[in-house]
């Protein structure tokens, strides 16, 4: 990526920090003893596991720059249940739960290991026994498609955590807070979906464009965000008619919740790839380290 792409991404974030930030960041969290950093990421189209673009390069930076994590567990937005489980095979499949993309998409293999042993540390210690192992599923197009671009040599082990589909914002919520030793222990948390999705509304023709209630609520959920009012969030219901437009449904959502769940009120929190895509897709994403 050119330096003035990447300037141009991180002018865009909310809270300013040029390209020397990352490093800064970087060369701060390799000491000892401190936690992972967390992330939502904004993952939008498939096709950004494939293509060199604004978003993909940003994913590529982090990797670079953010320290080696032990391992990563990844909430996507793709992966709904009833109940909430955890992968705890030794080599998660790459599932290409997809339709009318190129063969190219359905070639890619992320051959990440899984980490079984670590599986079953977070289904006996987290939650009290809440969470369950799964040896069926694998790594979801929301999860590799951003992590393959993270780490592309596939040697760092992916696990997924569930979204279970029957339960509130605020239970969603809660069950990120209780993930918090994870990140003592070296694991990179990563939520993936988008804040602001609407598939129905999207507008194909015009991929730059950006309905009003995308704005409204995209710029409504950075606010509530900035002012730590994750109750609020985790009540979208409420929020409004544009809210209702830009969360039909909330399973792009509900992965945002798990990050701010894990956020402590001295951590900093910066935005990055803060667009709008096709209308009614919102890229924005953020990093919460100490
Ligand atoms: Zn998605």
């Amino acid at each position: 990526m050119k330096r003035n792409q990447f300037l141009k991404i991180i002018s865009s974030t909310i809270t300013l920090v040029g390209l020397s930030g990352l490093y800064q960041f970087a060369s701060g969290l390799g000491k000892q003893n401190q936690k992972m950093p967390i992330l939502f990421i904004g993952h939008g189209s498939p096709m950004n596991a494939i293509e060199q673009n604004k978003f993909s390069s940003t994913w590529q930076e982090l990797g670079k720059s953010l320290p080696v994590p032990n391992a990563i567990l990844c909430i996507s937005a793709h992966w709904l249940t009833k109940g909430t489980f955890v992968t705890a095979m030794k080599h998660p499949k790459t599932i290409h739960d997809f339709y009318g993309f190129p063969k190219e998409l359905f070639e890619v293999n992320y051959p990440a290991p899984g980490d079984p042993v670590l599986a079953q540390h977070i289904t006996q210690t987290i939650s009290n026994h809440l969470l369950k192992p799964d040896h069926e599923w694998g790594l979801d197009h929301g999860c590799w498609s951003v992590i393959k671009q993270m780490y592309p040599e596939a040697n760092i082990p992916v696990l997924q955590l569930s979204l279970d589909y029957n339960q509130s914002g605020t239970w969603h919520l809660e069950l990120g807070s209780q993930l918090a030793s994870l990140r003592e222990k070296g694991v990179l948390i990563i939520g993936s979906g988008n804040m602001v999705h609407n598939l129905r509304e999207m507008s194909w023709d015009t991929p730059n464009s950006r309905f009003d209630w995308a704005e409204e609520s995209n710029s409504l959920f950075k606010k509530l965000i900035k002012q730590e009012e994750f109750q609020v969030l985790a009540d979208y219901k409420s929020l409004g008619h544009a809210v209702q437009l830009a969360v039909p449904t909330p399973d792009h959502y509900f992965p945002m919740l798990y990050i701010l769940g894990l956020k402590e009120k001295q951590e900093t929190l910066r935005f990055f790839n803060d667009e709008t895509q096709f209308g009614s897709i919102s890229m924005t994403s953020f990093i919460i380290h100490q």
